[in-house]
């Protein structure tokens, strides 16, 4: 029997929490219902799931403060978490994806949509098989410990850098589409723009430092990762000095 994918809702208000179980029932998926973080909590240490929906404004603990405290977990760490906000809420995205939620999504929203990135997340998390590390030139990553580091030194990435980075060093010297990247890193690109890639390639040399000029705009085409850089001494590339 196909195994169907068993999501966690962690929704107080009922009303919202049965449509999204008997949406998830019709797409495919095994919904598991918890209004409150003790639910929640129980559910997970009797089966895990494999995506957690998860509100925001919960009574008692958070959902910000359970996303942070499942991602501190050896057991729960790995389990994708889309977090469900409010409109216009967008410092709490960003606190959101911070705490270790891989992406959110607003209220109201479209069933459709919710199936979209929910199976968006599971794409994106596929790959990601534990102890998964990854070389390029000097850049280490490790996907199991969420570590990046440059010449030995740690690194401090966002989760969307992560993973296009992740992405990146497993075909590196290959040049990839804005498209393909949205389709391959995002997993999903209906609800997201092109120009995207571009913030986050913006956003992921800056936070490599010195190892940001290893990810390489060609133009015309897109990007591409490059171990070249690191295997050049410092020394050679500035005659001027
Ligand atoms: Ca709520």
């Amino acid at each position: 029997m196909k195994h169907l994918p068993r999501v966690l809702i962690v929704e107080d208000e009922p009303a919202i929490a049965e449509l999204i179980q008997v949406n998830l029932k019709h797409g495919g998926f095994t919904p598991v219902l918890a209004y409150d973080s003790v639910a929640a909590q129980r559910e997970l240490d009797a089966e895990l799931p494999d995506v957690i929906l998860l509100d925001w404004m919960l009574p008692g603990q958070s959902g910000l403060s359970l996303a942070r405290h499942w991602r501190k977990q050896e057991r729960t760490k790995g389990i994708p978490i889309l977090m469900l906000t409010a409109r216009g809420d967008e410092p709490d995205k960003v606190a959101g994806l911070d705490a270790g939620a891989d992406d959110y999504i607003t209220k109201p929203f479209s069933t459709q949509e919710l199936l979209a990135r929910i199976r968006a997340v599971l794409r994106r998390r596929a790959p990601e098989s534990p102890g998964d590390r990854v070389t390029v030139g000097a850049l280490v990553l490790d996907a199991a410990t969420h570590r990046i580091a440059w010449q030995s030194q740690e690194l401090k990435l966002g989760p969307t850098e992560f993973k296009l980075l992740h992405y990146l060093m497993k075909h590196p010297e290959r040049v990839h589409s804005r498209a393909s990247l949205l389709d391959k890193v995002w997993g999903d690109h209906v609800f997201i723009e092109e120009r995207t890639v571009d913030v986050h390639v913006k956003r992921l040399r800056e936070a490599l430092g010195p190892a940001g000029a290893m990810v390489e705009t060609v133009r015309g085409a897109g990007y591409r990762l490059t171990g070249m850089m690191a295997k050049t001494p410092a020394a050679a590339a500035s005659p001027e000095s």
